[in-house]
């Protein structure tokens, strides 16, 4: 049966592409979002689509609406951005998660979790299994995202043993992709924009940093599976390539696929940046049937084609990649 849902945060890059997914799927769609990451270029190609629905609200506040299921992705996920408002960013959190509990719970709605790898702040345990409990500092800049992620997981269990609110939690590990925003800031979308634009690739401390890259098909693919997961798993449960890079790699390998001349420029490791993160995705495999299909080198090629066409649609029109123009550009 097809459902009414909603998501939160739909108009940035993770729920966009979620959108689009349940969009085909036939069901109902209304994103909330105050575009404050978000941009309305990644949603409005659905505007013209009768089972779509945009309202601008931030999550902080309560709103009222009957639907079936929730995807709580309302959150700044790019570092610079989430620690631009630490406090409106543990609101996010902590309130929108709350209020959004609150519908699920009204109209038992079923409702789903973006949590994040950052719970397990810079982890002493690798790679990192779900059941390890973290090691984040709880005063630190990170900590407005990394104890909102974790406060708000609290709150889920809460709700779920309180009031049996059907619960899903998954724990997000770095995702790219075409729709991210060229202001992002996440190192995949800064080297990329660098790469392009011939300037030099900043890499934060010496680059022997790792992450592990997941591309957006897999990790949706991931999304879709753990909403029509059984009743009684409610995770948290990992979601990420568990290939993983130093930073060093990353960079050699966009400069390959971009032909690039650009330089690499070591820049001040920011505080509390994680040294390694590697998911350990078992129980996704047990659980759910998942794991990533895209290697890195095919996900980049695909992401730097969607970056090329933003900045070719700047430098034709000097626009900025402005909704109606980069849509009707990138359609050419
Ligand atoms: P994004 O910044 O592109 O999207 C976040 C969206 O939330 C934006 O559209 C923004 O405008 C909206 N938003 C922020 N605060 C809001 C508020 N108070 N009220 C309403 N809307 C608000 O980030 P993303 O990469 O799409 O991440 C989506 C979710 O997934 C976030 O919750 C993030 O923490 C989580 N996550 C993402 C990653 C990743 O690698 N992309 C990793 C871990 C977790
Ligand atoms: N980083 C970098 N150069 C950049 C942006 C980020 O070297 O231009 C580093 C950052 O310090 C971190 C890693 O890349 O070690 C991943 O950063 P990102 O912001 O993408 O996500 P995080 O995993 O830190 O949330």
């Amino acid at each position: 049966m097809k459902k009414k849902i909603l998501i939160t945060g739909g108009a940035g890059f993770l729920g966009s592409h979620l959108a689009k997914n349940l969009l085909q799927q036939g069901n109902s769609i209304i994103i909330l979002d105050n575009l404050m990451t978000g941009n309305v270029r990644n949603i409005e190609k659905f505007f013209e689509n009768k089972n779509f629905q945009f309202i601008k609200h931030d999550v902080i506040n309560p709103i009222d609406i009957k639907v079936d299921i929730i995807f709580n992705l309302a959150c700044p996920a790019s570092p610079p951005w989430y620690q631009r408002d630490p406090i409106h960013t543990i609101k996010t959190n902590f309130l929108g998660s709350l209020n959004m509990l609150e519908l699920a719970k009204k109209y038992e709605a079923k409702i789903f979790q973006a949590s994040t790898s950052e719970v397990y702040g810079d982890p002493l345990m690798h790679p990192q299994i779900e059941s390890y409990k973290g090691n984040v500092n709880c005063t630190g800049i990170r900590s407005c995202y990394d104890e909102g992620k974790r406060c708000a997981e609290s709150l889920f269990f809460d709700y779920k043993r309180m009031f049996n609110v059907n619960i899903k939690i998954v724990r997000i590990f770095n995702t790219y992709g075409p729709s991210m925003d060229p202001k992002d800031g996440r190192v995949v979308s800064n080297f990329i924009i660098q790469a392009l634009k011939g300037e030099s690739l900043t890499v934060y401390g010496n680059g022997s940093q790792t992450r592990s890259f997941c591309y957006i098909d897999d990790l949706i693919d991931g999304f879709l599976k753990m909403i029509d997961s059984d009743l009684d798993f409610t995770g948290p449960v990992n979601l990420g390539n568990p290939v993983e890079f130093n930073l060093l790699e990353l960079a050699d390998l966009i400069l390959k696929i971009t032909n690039s001349n650009s330089k690499i420029i070591f820049k001040n490791l920011p505080k509390d940046d994680p040294i390694r993160r590697k998911p350990d995705i078992k129980l996704a495999k047990e659980k759910l049937n998942w794991e990533p299909k895209v290697c890195l080198n095919d996900g980049l090629i695909k992401t730097i084609k969607y970056f090329e066409s933003i900045l070719n649609c700047e430098s034709r029109n000097s626009c900025r990649g402005q909704v109606s123009c980069f849509a009707s550009c990138s359609s050419t």
